[in-house]
């Protein structure tokens, strides 16, 4: 039999590489920008057209290459960083695999231009799809730009295979966080088809931090640092009370390098351990620097995970690290739960903190009068507004309007003609006595066939979308004026999402004064909004967005609708009274799809009474 095997030809074997190296618009970002910071660069910008997938070009102000380094650039194993295998083990530079512009050239149409400093003029470089195009000399400043055209042109799987531009540009920002955040001393800039979207000037780290995620973030950090003879720590890490539902920022890096890495993670929010709400996740921005010595970043292709030599030590110190910070800057002892932790740091309020709600317009307190909250609820605060985990935050002001529309207690009785299936014929629970609350999580009630238990938060979360689903389709909801306009800062990646939901939000009865840059204000909210809920309900919504993995299905006006009803609704583990109860019993069978949550999880079940006539045989 004839002989088989063959080997592959250069820009077969440079596509395939590729695969491994990129894999969407952001790897192609990640190995440009850390290739001009081993250039030594100091100012960086990243120009994205398309979410990346037109164009990526990354400028910048480092060493540059002589002619023969700009050919031999593309070259695989092409690399200035190393010579022998054993410099892996002192790396000081990002890259060192020289597989990064062999493999981008091999998808893609790539643009060159590069000069160094000593020399006159520069060399410009046309690649496509590993085909050398042109080589000119050309006038260009100091430095190296690189522009990646039509990534996966002559791959067009993977073009396909790419996610909608929402998705492949938050994978580049990203990116873009990481490096940036990484390099404090460098400044960045990044522009998204034609608008400037990021520009961090060179600054201090925490500076840079607040660059990145709005002014808000300023309050929330503590600063960590640990200098040990294996490891040394600096940073900060987010006030446990603004510990957030979802991961997002979490960021460590090494040696100046992004990693993820599953056992430090562990080792913060062991340090974290009581002080964080279930479900929540603390923000970190850590920076490890150790021997690289006791360190193998080569383990990885993408190189974000790492391995270290003695990974119990670093686990012990950092731990003991973030410790000592929480508990220096005094955020253990304050802690409470049984408190509203958002009455505590209104951070949000920046404009207005100077106190102004202090002699909160709470006109129906009345210090004599037994407070209607269960003693669970009591706290010491409580001559402030109602706090949102309490039942009656949620009707605040409700009382002074006599809006029918919105009015829940009025709609109490209403809905009692609109029950629907489950109660139809003598099955509607009779009025009082019949409900009884369980374990602070279950609303039970006799049904004429059995027992009907409902989860409580589900099924208010049920009841809540649908009023904001309407409200925000007939475009009627009501909306309460704030006695002192409130603002609110954000970055602009967040500003974006509001922006883009402005027109639905207002539906609900927000009310913007002013949108800038880097912060809104906000006039007026939906009725049943408290206050001290505004920035909290804004910033689930826009981490609800950034999590949406956006489909054919993906309806804006149905997010927002699910993503308040899910900060406004009442939650487990509170005590409802009686009428609560009914209430929460009525409003649900009036809901169109009473028997699931907005996230499609039931509501209720029922057990029949020879169900249990059954456990009794
Ligand atoms: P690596 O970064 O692993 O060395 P790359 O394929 O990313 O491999 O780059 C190959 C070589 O091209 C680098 O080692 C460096 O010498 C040169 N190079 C790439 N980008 C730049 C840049 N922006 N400025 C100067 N030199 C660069
Ligand atoms: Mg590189």
């Amino acid at each position: 039999m004839a002989d088989i095997i063959q080997l592959l030809p250069d820009h077969v074997a440079n596509q395939i590489a590729a695969g491994e190296v990129v894999q969407r618009p952001a790897s192609v970002v990640k190995e440009l920008l850390e290739n001009a910071i081993d250039a030594g660069a100091d100012v960086i910008k990243l120009i994205v057209k398309d979410a990346g997938k037109t164009l990526i070009q990354v400028i910048d102000n480092g060493k540059g290459m002589s002619v023969t380094d700009a050919r031999l650039s593309f070259e695989r194993h092409a690399t200035s960083k190393i010579r022998s295998a054993d410099d892996l083990f002192l790396l000081n530079t990002k890259g060192f695999r020289g597989e990064a512009l062999a493999s981008i050239a091999a998808i893609a149409h790539v643009e060159l231009k590069t000069k160094q400093a000593a020399d006159d003029v520069g060399t410009a470089i046309v690649i496509e799809g590993s085909e050398v195009v042109s080589q000119d000399v050309v006038v260009t400043p100091k430095g190296t730009s690189l522009s990646v055209k039509n990534l996966f042109f002559n791959i067009p799987a993977r073009r396909n295979f790419l996610k909608s531009n929402t998705v492949e540009l938050r994978h580049i920002i990203d990116e873009f966080h990481r490096v940036s955040l990484a390099h404090p001393n460098i400044s960045f800039s990044l522009y998204h088809n034609g608008s400037e979207t990021f520009n961090l000037p060179v600054s201090n780290y925490r500076q840079r931090i607040v660059n990145i995620f709005g002014n808000k973030t300023n309050e929330k950090l503590v600063p960590v640092d640990e200098d040990t003879e294996v490891l040394k720590i600096s940073g900060f890490v987010g006030k446990p009370e603004f510990a957030k539902k979802t991961r997002g920022e979490q960021y460590f890096f090494v040696n100046n390098r992004f990693i993820k890495s599953a056992y430090l993670n562990h080792a913060i929010l062991s340090a974290f351990e009581g002080l964080l709400k279930t479900g929540t996740h603390p923000s970190y921005f850590l920076n490890l620097t150790v021997d690289p010595q006791t360190i193998d970043i080569n383990i990885h292709p993408t190189k974000t995970e790492i391995k270290f030599d003695d990974e119990h030590t670093l686990y012990a110190i950092l731990r003991s690290a973030v410790k000592h910070s929480l508990g220096q800057f005094n955020i253990a002892p304050v802690l409470d739960f049984e408190r509203d932790a958002t009455l505590d740091t209104p951070y949000s309020l920046k404009g207005s903190r100077t106190e102004t709600p202090k002699i909160e317009v709470d006109s129906s307190f009345n210090p004599f009068q037994e407070s209607k909250t269960t003693p669970g609820t009591h706290q010491a605060t409580s001559y402030r507004k109602t706090p949102t985990e309490n039942w009656e935050g949620l009707y605040v002001g409700l009382e002074s309007k006599s809006n029918g529309s919105t009015d829940f207690r009025a709609l109490t009785f209403e809905s009692e003609e609109t029950v629907s299936s489950l109660f139809e014929g003598k099955e509607t629970p009779e009025k009082t006595n019949k409900t009884y609350q369980f374990h602070n999580k279950y609303i039970i009630s006799a049904i004429k066939s059995g027992l009907l238990v409902i989860d409580q938060s589900r099924a208010h979360q049920r009841i809540l979308y649908e009023d904001f689903l309407k409200d925000i389709t007939v475009k009627e909801g009501v909306s309460q004026q704030l006695l002192f306009p409130l603002e609110l800062h954000f970055s602009s990646q967040e500003l974006e999402i509001v922006k883009q939901l402005q027109k639905d939000l207002e539906h609900t009865g927000f009310v913007f004064s002013n949108v800038t840059e880097a912060s809104i204000e906000i006039k007026g909210v939906p009725v049943m909004v408290p206050e001290s809920e505004i920035s909290i309900i804004l910033e689930q919504l826009i981490s609800d967005v950034q999590n949406e993995v956006p489909d054919a299905n993906f309806s804006a006006t149905d997010l927002l609708a699910k993503s308040m009803a899910k900060s406004l609704a009442i939650k487990t583990g509170q005590s409802l009274q009686k009428d609560e109860q009914e209430h929460i019993v009525n409003k649900l069978f009036a809901c169109k799809e009473p028997n699931v949550s907005p996230t499609n999880r039931l509501t209720f079940i029922t057990m029949g009474v020879d169900e249990l006539d059954k456990k009794f045989i």
